[in-house]
C-alpha cells in the first residue's frame, strides 16, 4: 500500500506518520507514505497558494493550479493505479467497512484542503471520491487524512503483529468491543470480571461475544439493529 498525502502541512504529517505503530511500520517497508507540499507547486511569483473567494465572503480558497500541478506530478511518479480522495466535510463519512475497501487499493491519494477549501473546478477534475470524518469541521484536512492514513494502514500486512489485532475489534464484525481489563486484578476495590481469570477460553469467548453484544445494543441501537437482521 502506497499513500501519498498533499497538504500545505506535510510536517505536521510527518509529525505523527513517523511516531508509534505506523512510524515502524514505514520503517520496515510494511508501508510507503509520502507527503508532499502543493505549494511547491505554485507558478505564482510570490509563491501563494489561495485567493479570496469570488462571490465575497470569508476566508480564503486554494487555488486549482498548484493543487492540480502537485496531482499530475505525484501521480505520474508511479504507475501504480491511484484513487484520489479530498477528505472534506461534505463527503461521505468514513466506515470500517469503506476502510478495509480502501485497504485494497495500490496507491491513494489524499487531498488536505484548507482555508475554506478548494476551487471546485479542480476536485471535479481529480477526485474520485470525497471522505468525511465526521459531522463537523475541522480547520484542514490533515487531520481527517492522518486518521484515514492510520485506519487504513492497520489493516495492512505486517503493520500490526496478526489480522486478530483488528478483527476482533469494535466495527470489524459490526459490533463494538468486550470490556478490556489488566493487572492488577482488584483496582480501587473493584475486581476484574471473574471468568477472565478462569482459564478457561471457551467461557471467556461466549463472555466477551455476551458483552460485546450488549454493549452494541445499550449505545448504539442503528449497529445492533443491522446486526441482528444480518
Ligand atoms: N468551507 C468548508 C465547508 O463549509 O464545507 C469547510 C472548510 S474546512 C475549514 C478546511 C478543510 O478542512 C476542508 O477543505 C477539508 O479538507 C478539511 N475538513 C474539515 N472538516 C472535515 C471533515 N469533517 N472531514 C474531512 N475533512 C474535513
Amino acid at each position: 500500500m502506497q499513500i501519498e498525502i498533499a497538504t500545505l502541512f506535510p510536517e505536521m504529517c510527518e509529525a505523527v506518520l513517523s511516531t508509534s505503530i505506523i512510524g515502524r511500520a514505514r520503517t520496515k517497508g510494511a508501508l510507503t507514505v509520502n507527503c508532499h507540499q502543493i505549494r511547491d507547486y505554485t507558478t505564482d511569483k510570490h509563491n501563494r497558494v489561495d485567493d479570496s473567494p469570488f462571490g465575497g465572503g470569508m476566508g480564503m480558497v486554494m487555488q486549482a493550479q498548484p493543487v492540480y500541478d502537485c496531482w499530475k506530478a505525484v501521480l505520474a511518479q508511479s504507475e501504480l493505479p491511484t484513487h484520489t480522495i479530498y477528505l472534506s466535510p461534505k463527503g461521505k463519512t468514513l466506515t470500517q467497512q469503506r476502510v478495509r475497501e480502501l485497504a485494497e487499493m495500490p496507491r491513494l491519494f489524499l487531498l488536505c484542503g484548507h482555508y475554506e477549501g478548494i476551487d471546485q473546478r479542480v476536485l471535479d477534475k481529480i477526485v474520485d471520491e470525497e471522505i468525511s470524518i465526521g459531522d463537523y469541521v475541522v480547520t484542514g484536512g490533515e487531520l481527517p487524512a492522518l486518521i484515514l492514513t492510520d485506519a487504513v494502514a492497520r489493516m495492512c500486512e505486517n503493520v500490526l503483529p496478526s489480522p486478530d489485532a483488528y478483527t476482533e475489534e469494535s466495527h470489524f464484525s459490526g459490533l463494538l468491543e468486550y470490556p478490556q481489563y489488566t493487572r492488577p486484578e482488584v483496582w480501587e476495590g473493584e475486581a476484574v470480571p471473574p471468568v477472565l481469570l478462569s482459564g478457561h477460553h471457551k467461557n471467556i469467548a461466549a463472555w466477551r461475544a455476551e458483552e460485546s453484544q450488549r454493549i452494541t445494543a445499550e449505545r448504539r441501537p442503528d449497529l445492533w439493529a443491522k446486526w441482528s437482521n444480518k
